[in-house]
């Protein structure tokens, strides 16, 4: 059973596709955050990063695990430093996925796990260029090396694998967005059910409700500019021609940020920017839309900024 799932992730992930686990049940709540989100990897940079570590990491053997060498408020460690380093030593690592916004790293019988990570995760091919300041440091025995450096926040521990295969991530518990299961109707369905049960808007909705894991303040933008949705329309107001129009929009904007390796203002496995760059932004503010003309408005909402088209998205 573990093991059809298991080739049933690899397959995915090939695709460019998070985990088959398209629906993962309630979990308990998360630390708090700092109210203003910065910026994080979403979908399509795990995707790529766990894509590149498949690549340079599958086959090396953990020669040892480092915590952090420096203090940060906000890296939520999920257990003791004593476990953290300890339990990847010696283990091979067998195979790396994603899901959602995590990184799971199969090494032996257990799993490194980061995700809702704002920051960086870099492979050094010799030590030279470790970074200064990490959170999370894997040498292995070849000289190489993988090393996590947390900007905002972001959570990483290590579970053995039948843990880790279970674990609720957090904030991770809902459809995923590049599965089977996400389909227009189910999405409809899902939109329909939570705007009869409250009042909330489309935009916590897809990044602070249960609904698409993966997704943050970054993408969101540019799947309801795509969709033609003010961010903060009521779920209960979206009819169900506008819902499948986002249903599109979702899959059109993160297979097209997948296969462009994330956004340009993020980086890849090597420290390379990503080739999407956001048609709804910071640096796209005050210019004009790229369909009507009118100029990019911001506001700030529910804890971070929202950018829109005063025309195009009602
Ligand atoms: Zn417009």
């Amino acid at each position: 059973m573990a093991d059809k799932k298991q080739a049933a992730d690899h397959a995915l992930l090939a695709l460019g596709m998070p985990r088959a686990d398209a629906l993962s049940l309630a979990c308990g709540s998360a630390p708090e955050r700092p109210r203003e989100r910065c910026p994080m990897l979403e979908l399509p940079e795990v995707v790529t990063i766990a894509r590149q570590m498949r690549g340079e990491l599958v086959g090396k053997t953990v020669a040892s695990a480092h915590r952090e060498n420096s203090p940060h408020k906000f890296v939520f460690y999920g257990c003791d430093r004593e476990t953290f380093e300890a339990t990847p030593r010696g283990g091979r690592v067998t195979d790396v996925s994603a899901g959602g916004k995590w990184v799971y790293v199969t090494i032996g019988g257990h799993t490194l796990m980061f995700g809702d990570i704002g920051g960086r995760a870099l492979y050094h091919e010799t030590p030279a260029t470790l970074p200064e300041k990490y959170h999370a440091l894997l040498r292995f025995d070849d000289g190489s090396a993988f090393s996590i450096t947390v900007q905002g926040w972001g959570f990483l521990r290590v579970e053995d694998n039948a843990t880790a295969a279970g674990h609720e991530q957090y904030g991770d518990k809902g459809l995923y967005t590049l599965s089977d299961d996400f389909t227009a109707e189910e999405w409809v369905r899902r939109l329909r059910d939570f705007g009869a049960a409250n009042a909330k808007s489309i935009k916590y909705f897809m990044i602070s409700g249960p609904s698409v894991p993966g997704i943050g303040n970054s993408y969101l933008q540019d799947m309801l500019y795509r969709a033609g949705i003010h961010p903060t329309r009521p779920v209960a107001d979206i009819n169900d021609a506008e819902a499948e129009r986002l249903h599109a929009a979702i899959r059109e904007t993160l297979s097209t940020a997948i296969d462009l390796g994330g956004r340009d203002e993020e980086r890849d496995l090597y420290g390379r920017r990503g080739g999407y760059a956001r048609v709804l932004g910071s640096k796209t503010r005050g210019k004009p839309c790229p369909e009507c003309g009118a100029l990019i408005e911001k506001i700030q909402y529910l804890g971070g900024a929202a950018y829109f088209c005063p025309l195009c998205q009602t």
